[in-house]
């Protein structure tokens, strides 16, 4: 069985945890270098990305994490979590987040805006065959995409699911990008984490690790 490690400075740690086991998967908390060193791929948790990157500075995590990614180790990251794996944040704290890098996309973060802080749909996820239920919490969205990026999930109209949230079909959100995987990297703005009976997503990141 693939070690994958969930990096646990901040956010959403014992979730991801929790996810990966029922997936059959051996998960462990990542705080130190020796820690990072053992794992075959790494779960990024939802949480506050300006933190996450204060964090990595004082656990002196940043440079091995980034060079980690920049050799290939998959990686996973919801929310905050696929904020820190962008090359790009473009929003005005933007200067606070320090991005790893391992994804071709610019993120925006709370893109949703306050009228929509948190809401939840169904929606289609390329290579799940079944709709996923997503849960959005001050969420970003993906920007803009490089070549090698491809997009798994967006945001439904309503016309498509039944369940999209007035404020999200009034503010046409529909169609924003909220999952990519580029290579062994997957991210989505959204937490599967916190549907419990529902692994598929991290499935889908577990079969990454087992193929990479
Ligand atoms: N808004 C947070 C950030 O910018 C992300 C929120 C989350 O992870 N639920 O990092």
């Amino acid at each position: 069985e693939p070690v994958i490690g969930v990096l646990a400075l901040q956010g959403g740690v014992a979730e991801h945890l929790a996810a990966l086991e029922r997936c059959g998967a051996r998960a462990v908390p990542v705080r130190r270098v020796e820690e990072l060193d053992q794992v075959d791929g790494i779960v990024l948790p939802g949480g506050e990305s300006t933190t996450m990157t204060r964090l990595l500075d004082t656990f002196e995590l940043y440079e091995p994490l980034r060079a980690r990614l920049a050799d290939g180790l998959p990686a996973y990251g919801s929310c905050a979590g696929m904020i820190m794996l962008a090359s790009g944040v473009d929003d005005d704290r933007a200067a606070a987040v320090r991005p790893l890098g391992a994804l071709d996309v610019v993120v925006r973060r709370n893109a949703f805006g306050r009228q929509v802080d948190s809401f939840e749909t169904d929606l289609d996820f390329q290579g799940i065959e079944d709709p996923v239920h997503a849960v959005f919490i001050r969420a970003p969205w993906v920007e803009k995409i490089g070549d090698e990026v491809s997009v798994l999930a967006t945001v439904p109209h309503r016309s498509e699911g039944a369940t999209t949230p007035d404020a999200v079909e009034g503010e046409g959100f529909a169609g924003r990008i909220v999952a990519i995987q580029q290579g062994a990297v997957l991210a989505t703005a959204f937490h599967p984490e916190l549907v419990e009976g529902d692994e598929r997503v991290h499935r889908y990141f577990v079969q990454i690790v087992r193929g990479w």
